[in-house]
């Protein structure tokens, strides 16, 4: 009591005292006293009226209340702010579309209300105008309430956390001078901006909530140059696209193995293919980029010219600081021939598999075998296998091809000759190349043109469902059998049975002479000494089971190998990466896991992007406001502590913490919550193993783990919309214990416990 006295005196103090930002008079709300929690009329049950929320972590010197307001204070839309602070763990800003008209007590925070702008403060163009403006310039634009928004603003991974995406804004450019204009609206808008090319990544980075989405896609012109070799291939491509128009030209840019996904967001993370032994990383093509940068101005990146900005183009993935809007690519000949050859092996035969596999791959990532190899493995009807390639290759290099994999092949299972693996020779029309692209998204081969078609006509990207991934680098040829041992425990481990896709792994070489001669300092790209590297997928990604068995993966393979991984696949919350309180930073963890060197990335960023106009990982707080589960989990902290409590129960979950999700249940709007977020915190809190054995007493374990199952059942069914009423005693246990066991610094006594 005595603090929220001391702020409320705060509170009347004059705007010149060293916490108060400078743009505006901060007023507290009528109704209510300052140190709370902002809840404007009618909206404070869905917290509806947020537009944006910043989370620092401990010690980041921007969170602070006055960044919070500053924020607040230059945009048109906020009306006011509540800032959070818990010290030595993390501080919070939340911006508000309505004008709080009171205030929920809570110790730490804070509620302001905007008053009048301070003396000599020029406020931006108001937010009402980035529509007028993205209208006036660009042939198409969408905003909210149009009636193609919706479909406009998808990414994508339908998982149902990231799934909806809340973009201000949906700029679909048509040439480089609508780029330059929607950069120059959302830079007076004072908001910030994400491209999306091939909407394919896999945390939906480029879907932009509470920004604009510059789409890219129809920037899809393709020049090539004969006499040079070079092709300049707008950012829009697709894959498939670029492959089907490059072969018009017999030539070819290595890149990924599937038609739908974008040339743009696999090159920037450097992307690996089919072709990355025999011919190299997409990257390692690249001569250099056309982009617009943060003053919505053309420019051009090279060896040359912006040096900085082409390092990151080579590896910087969804970081690079502006928004390309053309490749420059060395070409190779397109592949005159492909053979494959793939071997299958039953559930139990896949330490053996790898074993075999990774013996052999030094031989076969050497660019004169003319190669590729991966291994497959589905979890239903659960198999191993794996397919390999090989390109142009003449009659000797068949022979050691042939001689290669059957070597694998009875290493894995005593299997000669051959035995067990099916020979495709492609040779159809359209060319051997593009018959095997078209077979590898799963198309099944047809006409060539297929691959050029737009997105969302092929069959092959239509529909990704909702996934979870991860990826883990591997730095050795070979693995220990304590690391392949948790790998294969965790692949049998499946946690349910919903059909073939439903977890998938792939183990890719990363390495090869082509790759290794190229410097590390090349580029941002941080996996260039992995040898290979172990990427999962798991479908049906809405079930908190999967969430949880995904992340396990990482977990059970994390004692065995550093933290890095692909950038292209790596998730957002890989236990590995996961904050250590007064020790580092998610995002510092997360970057080094996938980039080279961040430090000079962060200082090209500065360079480039100072106001931090595009949307990006390097800055704090800046990037993923979308959901992302465990993000803030700190391990090793001791049972019941308010760190375990405070990091659990800050974690965002649908854009909100769950602490605020546990609010809403006790705030008298009859405890109304989505299942889906119920479900989400109770992941965090079931993936936080400290937290998990602080049972409260008389919640035995079964009725605990039925509870659980129950609160899944429902999730698992409920559509995205559904609300279900739920009472604090409904909650997860993991949630009511931990809410329990720190219900003095939430200020909370929970009415109903059993
Ligand atoms: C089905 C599937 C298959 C895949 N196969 C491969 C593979 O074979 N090899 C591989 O390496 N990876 C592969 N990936 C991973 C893929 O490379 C990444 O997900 C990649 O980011 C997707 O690029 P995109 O343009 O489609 O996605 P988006 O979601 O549009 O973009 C991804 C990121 O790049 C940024 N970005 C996009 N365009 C621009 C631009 N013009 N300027 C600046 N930034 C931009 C976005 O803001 C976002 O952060 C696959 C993914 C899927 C879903």
């Amino acid at each position: 009591m005595a603090v929220v006295a001391v702020l409320a005196v705060l509170a009347q103090l004059p705007p010149q005292v060293p916490t108060q930002p400078k743009t505006h008079h901060w007023l507290t709300p009528a109704a209510g006293q300052s140190g709370g929690v902002c809840r404007a009329t009618g909206t404070a049950k869905e917290h509806g009226d947020i537009i944006e929320i910043k989370e620092w972590g401990r010690g980041d010197p921007l969170g602070t209340e006055e960044t919070c307001a500053t924020k607040c204070g230059r945009s048109s839309r906020c009306k006011g702010y509540e800032f959070y602070s818990v010290p030595k763990s993390f501080s919070r800003c939340e911006m508000h579309a309505k004008k709080p008209t009171h205030i929920a007590l809570r110790e730490g925070a804070t509620c302001k209300v905007k008053g009048a702008p301070m003396p000599g403060f020029v406020p931006l163009p108001p937010l009402a105008d980035l529509g007028p403006c993205l209208k006036a310039n660009l042939r198409e634009a969408h905003l909210p309430g149009d009636p193609e928004f919706r479909a406009a603003n998808k990414c994508r991974n339908r998982r149902g956390d990231i799934s909806n995406p809340d973009p201000v804004a949906v700029a679909r450019v048509h040439s480089v001078s609508e780029v330059e204009a929607a950069v120059q609206c959302v830079v007076a808008a004072g908001i910030d901006a994400c491209a999306r090319a091939g909407a394919h990544g896999f945390e939906n980075d480029a879907c932009c909530s509470g920004g604009v989405i510059i789409d890219v896609r129809d920037l899809n012109a393709l020049e090539y140059d004969p006499a040079t070799g070079v092709a300049t291939a707008g950012a829009g491509h697709t894959w498939g696209q670029l492959y089907y128009k490059l072969s018009q030209h017999g030539r070819v840019v290595p890149g990924g193995t599937e038609g739908g996904v974008g040339v743009a967001g696999l090159t920037l993370g450097c992307g690996r293919g089919m072709l990355t032994q025999w011919l190299g990383l997409s990257c390692d093509r690249l001569r250099g980029v056309e982009f617009v940068d943060a003053d919505g101005k053309r420019q051009l990146a090279s060896k040359d010219v912006n040096p900085d900005m082409l390092y990151m183009a080579k590896g910087g993935g969804g970081n690079f600081p502006g928004i390309v809007t053309k490749f420059e690519f060395d070409t190779d000949p397109v592949p005159s021939s492909v053979v494959s050859k793939s071997c299958m092996f039953g559930e139990w035969d896949g330490k053996r598999v790898l074993k075999a596999w990774t013996r052999h791959m030094y031989d076969m990532g050497d660019s004169k075998r003319q190669m590729f190899s991966h291994i497959t493995s589905f979890s239903n009807p659960a198999h191993w296998a794996f397919e390999s390639m090989c390109f142009s290759c003449d009659q000797s290099n068949l022979d050691r091809f042939h001689a290669i994999v059957d070597q694998i092949n009875l290493e894995a299972s005593g299997r000669r000759n051959g035995d067990g693996c099916h020979v495709r020779d492609y040779n159809g029309p359209g060319g051997p190349w593009l018959q095997k692209l078209l077979a590898e998204p799963g198309v099944g081969g047809g006409a060539p043109e297929k691959l050029a078609g737009p997105p969302e006509g092929g069959k092959w990207a239509a529909d990704h469902g909702s996934s979870k991934n991860g990826a883990v680098n591997v730095p050795t040829y070979e693995l220990s059998d304590a690391a392949l041992d948790a790998l294969i425990d965790r692949f049998h481990a499946k946690p349910l049975d919903l059909g073939v896709y439903q977890l998938m792994l792939f183990i890719y070489m990363l390495g090869g002479d082509k790759v290794e001669s190229v410097p590390v300092t090349e580029g941002a790209y941080g996996s260039r000494r992995a040898k290979w590297t172990i990427h999962w997928r798991e479908f049906r990604a809405d079930n908190p089971e999967v969430i949880a068995h995904s992340d396990s993966i990482s977990s059970a393979l994390g004692p065995h190998l550093p933290c890095t991984g692909f950038y292209n696949y790596f998730d957002t919350n890989t236990p590995c990466t996961r904050p250590i309180p007064g020790a580092r930073s998610q995002r510092d963890a997360w970057l080094e896991a996938v980039h080279s060197d961040v430090g000079k990335m962060m200082a090209i960023k500065g360079a480039h992007d100072p106001s931090h106009t595009f949307r990006s990982r390097l800055v704090e707080g800046h990037s993923l406001p979308e959901t992302h589960h465990a993000g803030s989990i700190a391990p090793a902290i001791p049972c019941g502590s308010t760190s375990c409590t405070v990091n659990v129960l800050g974690t965002l979950v649908n854009g909100f913490s769950c602490r605020d999700h546990m609010e809403y249940q006790r705030s008298g709007y009859k405890g109304h919550m989505p299942m889906n977020a119920i479900a989400a915190c109770n992941v965090v809190a079931s993936m936080y193993p400290p937290c998990a054995p602080c049972k409260p007493p008389g919640l035995p374990p079964q009725r605990q783990s039925m509870r659980l199952r129950r609160l899944q059942a429902v999730n698992a069914s409920a559509s995205q919309n559904l609300r279900v009423d739920v009472s604090f005693a409904e909650l997860p246990p993991p949630l009511q214990e931990l809410v329990w066991a720190n219900r003095s610094l939430l200020g909370w006594e929970p009415p109903h416990w059993e």
